[in-house]
């Protein structure tokens, strides 16, 4: 990968200053742009896409859409032709990232509710997320038992202890040993990253997280659906 992702060492940065490494047309008045560095979330992980704006003093153009593409990163972009090796800056709409990292933050922590009530990842084996505007978690397996009461107040029971979250860089190998569990469908041979929650548990993780669990905000669970053997946990923030 070209790009260094400023994304994964700190969440709260909303600016860079980057080198243009590599413009591709994409159709009238849209380009596809790889940065040097970038503070723009690339879609994954069931978080949603950065949005915003590359600017110099001679062009701008604005990002609407950020993908990993063939192992980089590009930033989808609408404007004029952006000059090739010059040099940008780059501004994410923090109000939309900040929503998507609490959000995300949220799964996370009624992920590691289930794991203190014991149900996850033994009864209930985490499969994926999506944070998006009908955020939900799934786990494979289902529970007899309606947990969705107790579940809720695991949550926001870490929510008012203000835990922090952290974050840092290993091997597949290591994370193995130290985390409750690995989702399916992790890289094997690349850096990964290992998100803690103080005083309750480590899992795999490369999205943008708060810094404190008070910044997620009152969890409500809207819905547990159990579907082929699935379990689907909606939630939203407030
Ligand atoms: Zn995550």
């Amino acid at each position: 990968m070209k790009t260094k992702s400023l994304f994964m060492e700190d969440a709260y940065l909303t600016e860079m200053e980057a080198d243009i490494l590599d413009v591709q047309a994409e159709g009238p008045q849209q380009w596809r742009v790889v940065l040097s560095e970038t503070v723009f979330y690339p879609m994954g992980g069931g978080q949603s896409t950065d949005q915003g704006l590359l600017k110099n003093e001679q062009w701008q153009g604005e990002v609407y859409q950020v993908r990993i593409k063939e192992g980089e990163i590009v930033h989808y972009v609408k404007g004029e032709e952006p000059p090739l090796q010059a040099k940008v800056k780059g501004y994410i709409k923090w109000e939309r990232r900040y929503q998507h990292m609490r959000s995300h933050s949220a799964g996370h922590v009624i992920d590691f509710a289930l794991y203190q009530l014991g149900h996850s990842p033994v009864h209930l084996k985490p499969l994926k997320a999506d944070h998006g505007k009908k955020p939900y978690i799934v786990y494979e397996g289902v529970l007899k038992e309606d947990f969705r009461e107790k579940l809720e107040q695991q949550a926001n029971a870490l929510v008012q202890q203000n835990l922090s979250f952290s974050t840092c860089m290993m091997s597949y190998e290591e994370l193995e040993k130290q985390t409750l569990y690995l989702q399916p469908g992790l890289p094997l041979h690349k850096p990964l990253r290992m998100l803690t929650l103080e005083s309750v548990g480590s899992v795999a993780d490369g999205g943008t997280q708060v810094r404190q669990t008070s910044e997620v905000g009152k969890i409500t669970l809207t819905k547990i659906e159990a579907k082929e053997g699935q379990t689907f946990i909606y939630y939203q923030i407030s």
